[in-house]
C-alpha cells in the first residue's frame, strides 16, 4: 500500500540520519512530501542517505549537514545554515542520533558515562531547544518534536546503566518540553523502540539478540521502518491531539 502524503512542503530535521533508524525516518518523511535536513556526525553517511530520498514535489531540496549534536556551538551553526538555506525553520525535528558504550556498572568509566549522556540526552535537549526557539522567533506557531528514547530507559538493561539513564532522561526532557511548548502549538513526543535491526544492534552478540527475539510476542526484531512509520504519524496532523506521550514500538517486548 502506498504511504500517505501528509507532510507536503514541511521542513523536517532528522539527527542521526546517516544510519539505521534515522535513515529510515528520512526516507519515510521524504516519501510523505517533506523536505528533509539530514544531520549526522559523518557527512559521507548523511550524503549517502540523501541519495536515497524521494524527490521533493514542492521543489524545496533536501540537504545533508555534518553536526555533532552534543555540542551547542555545532547545533547553533547548523540552525544558522538551515535558516540561510530555507526561509522558515523546521516544523518537524526528530532526534535519532545515539551511541552506546556498554559496560557493567562496576567497570563503567566516567568518560563512557559522560559521552553517552552527551550524545543521547544533551543532543535532544540542544535540538529541541534550538528548533523550538526558531519556531517561536519566526512567529509561525506549530511543530512536532520527536525524540527517540528506548524501552531500556524504562526497564534498564545489563551493561547499559549509562544508556538507560540517558534514555530515561529523554522521556523526562520530552514530557517537560511538551508542557512548556504546547502554548506555541509545538507537540513533543518520545518513541521507545525495542530491539531494532540496525548497525547499533549489529554490535550486540548474536546469542543476546536470539534471547531477546525469543521474548518478543510478535516474534521478530523490529525493522527501522517500524519506527519510521510511527515517527511519520507523530510528525503529521493525524496525531494532532497527542503530546507528551511515549509510544513503545517493541513488538510487545516487556509488556
Ligand atoms: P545507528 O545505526 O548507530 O545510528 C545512529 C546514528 O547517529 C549514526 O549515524 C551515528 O553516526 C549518529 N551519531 C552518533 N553520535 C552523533 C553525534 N554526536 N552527532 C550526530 N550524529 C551522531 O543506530 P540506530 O539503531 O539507528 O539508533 C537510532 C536511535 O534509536 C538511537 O538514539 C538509539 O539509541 C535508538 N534506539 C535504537 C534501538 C535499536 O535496537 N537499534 C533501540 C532503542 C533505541 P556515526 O555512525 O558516525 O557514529
Amino acid at each position: 500500500m502506498a504511504a500517505p502524503c501528509r507532510l507536503k512542503s514541511m521542513l523536517a530535521l532528522v539527527t542521526g540520519g546517516g544510519s539505521g533508524i534515522g535513515r529510515a525516518i528520512c526516507q519515510r518523511l521524504s516519501v510523505e512530501g517533506a523536505s528533509v535536513v539530514i544531520v549526522d556526525l559523518d557527512k559521507a553517511a548523511a550524503n549517502a542517505s540523501l541519495q536515497t530520498l524521494s524527490r521533493n514535489l514542492s521543489g524545496q531540496e533536501h540537504a545533508a549537514f555534518a553536526t555533532d549534536v552534543s555540542q551547542a556551538n555545532h547545533v547553533n551553526s547548523l540552525m544558522k545554515k538551515i535558516q540561510g538555506q530555507y526561509s522558515l525553520p523546521p516544523r518537524i525535528a526528530i532526534s535519532s542520533a545515539g551511541i552506546t558504550k556498554d559496560e557493567f556498572l562496576l567497570r563503567l568509566s566516567e568518560e563512557s558515562f559522560d559521552s553517552v549522556l552527551n550524545v543521547n540526552l544533551k543532543g535532544p535537549f540542544l535540538i529541541t531547544q534550538a528548533v523550538a526557539r526558531a519556531i517561536v522567533a519566526s512567529g509561525q506557531n506549530g511543530g512536532s518534536i520527536i525524540n527517540i528514547g528506548s524501552i531500556v530507559g524504562k526497564v534498564g538493561n545489563l551493561g547499559q546503566s549509562n544508556y538507560a539513564a540517558s534514555k530515561a532522561g529523554v522521556e523526562g526532557l520530552t514530557k517537560s518540553a511538551a508542557k512548556e511548548l504546547a502554548k506555541f502549538g509545538i507537540r513533543c513526543n518520545t518513541v521507545l523502540p525495542g530491539f531494532i535491526s540496525t548497525p547499533m544492534t549489529d554490535k550486540v552478540p548474536q546469542k543476546v539478540l536470539d534471547k531477546f527475539a525469543g521474548m518478543i510476542p510478535l516474534g521478530r526484531l523490529g525493522d527501522p521502518e517500524d519506527i519510521a512509520d510511527v515517527c511519520a504519524f507523530l510528525a503529521s496532523d493525524d496525531s494532532k491531539y497527542i503530546t507528551g506521550a511515549s509510544i513503545e514500538v517493541t513488538g510487545g517486548l516487556f509488556l
